[in-house]
This record gives C-alpha cells, structure tokens and sequence, in this order.
C-alpha cells in the first residue's frame, strides 16, 4: 500500500480551513451520513472486488462542491485498504504528469481525480488506455529519434469528481463503470453531521442548536461544518462555550445569513 499524498494541498499550501475539513472527514462507511443509495451501492461495489481480490470499477462523483466527494474517494479507498493519490484535472496540464502518478500507484490503488472536467485534452486521450489497458504509450525525445514506449500499469481505479458533468466528454463518461450523483442533504441528516462535528471538535452543541446550523446550510455539510466552526467562535467569546440555540440565532445574524442560508450579497443579488 503506497502512503497517502495529496497534490492540491502541497500546491496550496495547508490552510487552516483544510486542516478542519480533514479532522471532520469520516473515514469509514458507517461515519458517513445520508447519500444513502449511494453508500449502499458502494459497499457491495467495494464488498465485490475486495472478495474477488481485484480493483473496483472506476467511479465517477458528480454534483455540487461541498457534498462529499472527496470524502467519499478516500472512504472507499480506506474500505477497499489500498492507497490513495490525490489530484485534479487542472494539475495534470502535461501527460508526463499523468504518467508520474500513473506509474507510482501500487495494485488496486485509488487515484483521485477533483474536477476531472477541467483535464487537458490530450492528457484526457492518455486516460484512456490507462483506464481500459492499464497501459500507456509516452513519446520518448523529439525530431527523428522520438520512439513509443509502452508501459503497463498495476490495476487501480480512477474516482473522477466533477461538478459540471455536462462538461465530461462521452469517451470519457463511457469509462467509468459506476456512476453516482451525489444529492443535496436534507436538515436532518445535516444536524447529525453537525452533532457530530461538534463532538469532534469537543464542544457542546444542542440538537436544537445543531437544527438551526443545518437549516441555513443550503443543504451542504463543508457549508454546515463552516457555520459550526463560526458559530462556536461566538459561543466561546459572547456566550458559555455551549452551542446553544440563541448563541447559535445571535452568531448567524451576525453573520448576516438569513434563515434560507443566504448571505447578505445573495441577497443583493436577488433584489437586484
Ligand atoms: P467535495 O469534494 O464534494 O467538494 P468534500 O468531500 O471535500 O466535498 O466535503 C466537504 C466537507 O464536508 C468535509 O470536511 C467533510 O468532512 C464534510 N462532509 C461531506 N459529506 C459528509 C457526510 N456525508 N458526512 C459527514 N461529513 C461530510
């Protein structure tokens, strides 16, 4: 199994908004909530190929950002107990790039792929085979000496992640084997994954507390775990330390976010 590594966040450096979003990530099936077809697909989909001893088909996430598919790629790749390199489609603006990664994954590994529809072209036609053959041609040196080798890959899946999957090319669709669209979460299941970010971070939150997060999230747990994160700045300097639901109504007007999760330029935007 290869360590984990993750391109995007060597590139931008960490900030304190990741570290967050790492320590609330779950990292199994069972500490993820809602999605729930989704999941259930998944854990046969992983179930299968761990029994047959092989790599699970390659997947693609689509939706909007914040929903959980970054998440979901690294659950799988924990669930499947193999390795995960992440990147995204920005990145990889040369095929050599592509290759680096390609050739250092190990049997079975999981490459992640953010914002796949943003993938160079010709970066994109290398994806192919590598997809379908676990090989791949490169073009060694230029003029008259430039020679194709052919280098074979260990079997891996590819998760490709977008939020425009209009945006996907069909050779490309056409390769991944399983497809899900992640769904905007509903207040409930929101309020759980706010409870339990609170528990995680070791503050008290009431459910009640917790309920009125959830409603002004727009259905997004990163949107859900941010609020949180603002939310408990105030209860710790205007209140007891304890999210509790008037600290919680205090901080989000002052916030200026309405009860539909609206801020104030959203706002502006639909007087306008
Ligand atoms: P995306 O890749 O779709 O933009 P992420 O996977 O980065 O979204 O998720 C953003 C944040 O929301 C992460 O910190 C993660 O912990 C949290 N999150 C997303 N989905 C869930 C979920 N179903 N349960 C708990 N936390 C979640």
């Amino acid at each position: 199994m290869s360590e984990d590594f993750d391109i995007r966040a060597s590139q931008s450096g960490k900030d304190r908004d990741s570290d967050f979003e790492k320590a609330l990530r779950p990292s199994e099936f069972d500490s993820f909530s809602g999605q729930d077809k989704i999941i259930e697909n998944l854990r046969v989909f992983v179930a299968a190929a761990r029994m047959r001893g092989e790599s699970l088909d390659h997947v693609l996430l689509h939706g909007p950002p914040g929903l959980g598919k970054t998440t979901l790629s690294q659950i799988v790749a924990n669930e499947l107990g193999v390795g995960i390199k992440i990147t995204s489609g920005p990145v990889l603006d040369k095929p050599g790039d592509l290759a680096g990664i390609l050739t250092s994954l190990e049997e079975n590994d999981v490459l992640f792929i953010d914002e796949i529809h943003r993938l160079s072209p010709v970066v994109e036609e290398y994806l192919y085979s590598a997809m379908e053959d676990f090989r791949i041609d490169i073009m060694i040196d230029k003029g008259p000496g430039a020679r194709s080798v052919q280098l074979s890959l260990s079997p891996f899946t590819l998760i490709g992640a977008t939020t425009r999957s209009g945006l996907l090319t069909s050779p490309l669709r056409a390769r991944f084997g399983i497809n899900c669209h992640l769904e905007y979460y509903d207040h409930e299941v929101l309020e759980r994954i706010v409870l339990r970010s609170a528990r995680l971070l070791g503050v008290k939150c009431t459910a009640e507390a917790a309920h009125e997060i959830a409603l002004r999230s727009r259905g997004t747990p990163r949107i859900a775990n941010a609020l949180l994160r603002r939310v408990r700045d105030f209860a710790q300097v205007k209140g007891s330390g304890v999210v509790e639901p008037d600290i919680a109504r205090y901080a989000l007007e002052a916030l200026n976010i309405d009860r539909y999760g609206l801020d104030e330029i959203d706002n502006k935007i639909l007087t306008t």
